[in-house]
């Protein structure tokens, strides 16, 4: 019991740990960061080969363990998910409840951003010295960030069609082209609906089966490392943090973190109880798990592991739910990273004093909503959409560069939304689908 509760407890107090360590850190030899190690003092150069060479190495095995399998998984279980629906009635009737419910909840985020940006207005008479010394700091990294999102257009139409659309299934797979995996998985799924040899289909059950059983299990396993990596990229985190412009964009930080808490609390909480009718305290008890993972990795895409596990041994949400809408939903549904892009476009437009039109605010939203869809479940996957839709509505995209220094935070959290929102909608198809999720959760007792 004792061992169980500390088990529990190691991520929360690795996260702690951690955020301590690299706060203390950053006190001691904060000023150098960034420089290079002939120009650092001793203390300072060792702490920083610390970092480098043993709290991200730690972060990075829990980050590629969980990468590692996020592939077979998502083929083995989308596939199973789908061809256990039986018939493509209830696959259209599934996808389209899970898609309105994303949009609807995605729309509230960016409501949410919108009613704090405007009101607060964090970015109206910002010095403009700010502004050129964070374009000036961070050249590099918006030139970067510049060339990725010169794609963006392009991949939206017609680029969509091969980015769905495999010409070779392996090089999409081992690219990690989750559309192109999704679209192959449930085309694999609805095969097997139909496949005429009864005895062929079901042994391509049962591996598949296997393959989820086996990947779920992993899970487990990579999850006992999570105190210490949690631990690990904590301390990283927070001694790299742009904790020198912070003051800065104190403001711009604080809109963004309100509105995390009020999606997070509020609509979800208003939704838990009211939609799907579970007890609050439970629901975070029960996912914070995913929350942890999400917070520390800042990868919807690697947390995916963590969240299809916690909901079937946690929620007790059947497999082929879970199978069907979370690969989709870390695809698709982004409600943190939408409430984040909204926010900082409008955060940069008030300090450049570039006025958004009505019309303009209806194409950020449609602009938001859409390229979620291309938007990678990894550390700063927003980053380069963000600078094209900001380009698209008239607002210099170099001005990133003022958000650029204190993104890593704001990452953490708007992962975490990422992967809640996913989460709720596997409880709401559940339970639309006649699933008992209260008497799932009395029959699955935890510490
Ligand atoms: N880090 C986010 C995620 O993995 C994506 C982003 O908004 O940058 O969900």
């Amino acid at each position: 019991m004792f061992s169980n509760r500390l088990k529990s407890w190691g991520i929360v107090i690795g996260l702690i740990v951690g955020a301590l360590i690299g706060g203390l850190f950053y006190d001691i030899v904060g000023d150098q960061v960034g420089k290079s190690p002939d120009e650092m003092t001793t203390t300072a150069a060792v702490l920083t080969w610390i970092v480098a060479n043993i709290f991200d190495p730690m972060g990075t095995i829990f980050i590629r363990s969980l990468f590692m399998i996020v592939i077979p998984l998502v083929f083995s279980s989308l596939t199973l998910g789908v061809s256990n629906l039986g018939n493509t009635n209830t696959l259209k009737t599934m996808g389209l409840r899970v898609l309105s419910f994303y949009i609807v909840t995605t729309l509230f985020a960016i409501l949410v951003g919108q009613i704090l940006i405007f009101t607060v207005q964090p970015g109206v008479g910002l010095d403009q010295e700010v502004m050129s010394e964070a374009v000036a700091r961070m050249e590099s990294k918006v030139d970067s960030l510049a060339e990725k999102s010169s794609w963006v257009g392009k991949s939206l139409w017609p680029g969509l069609v091969e980015t769905i659309i495999p010409k070779n299934i392996l090089n999409e797979f081992s690219r990690t082209n989750m559309l192109a995996v999704i679209f192959v998985s449930m085309l694999f799924g609805i095969g097997i609906m139909f496949m005429k040899n009864e005895r062929a289909a079901s042994t391509l059950k049962d591996a598949l089966n296997g393959i989820t059983d086996i990947t779920i299990m992993i899970v487990g396993w990579i999850m006992r490392l999570a105190p210490y990596a949690v631990a690990a990229l904590m301390a990283s985190a927070v001694f790299n943090f742009g904790w020198n412009i912070l003051g800065k964009v104190m403001m711009y930080v604080f809109v963004v973190v309100l509105g995390y808490l009020i999606h997070f609390f509020i609509v979800y909480g208003a939704l838990l109880k009211t939609v799907i009718k579970i007890p609050l305290g439970e629901f975070y008890r029960r996912a914070s798990n995913i929350f942890l993972t999400a917070f520390s990795t800042s990868s919807s895409s690697g947390t995916m592991p963590v969240t299809m596990q916690t909901l079937q041994d946690k929620f007790g949400v059947p497999k082929h739910i879970v199978s069907f809408t979370i690969p989709i939903g870390v695809t698709f549904n982004m409600d943190g990273t939408a409430l984040f892009e909204v926010v900082a476009a409008i955060f940069v437009a008030q300090v450049f004093g570039v006025e958004i039109t009505p019309l303009g605010q209806l194409t950020l939203i449609a602009l938001v909503l859409i390229t979620s869809i291309g938007v990678a479940g990894v550390p700063g996957g927003s980053l380069p959409i963000l600078m094209a839709a900001m380009a698209a509505l008239g607002i210099p995209p170099q001005g990133i560069a003022l958000i650029l220094g204190v993104d890593r935070l704001l990452d953490m959290g708007r992962t975490v939304l990422n992967v809640t929102g996913d989460t709720i909608a596997a409880l709401f198809l559940a339970k639309r689908s006649g699933v008992n999720l209260n008497q799932n959760m009395k029959n699955i007792p935890i510490s």
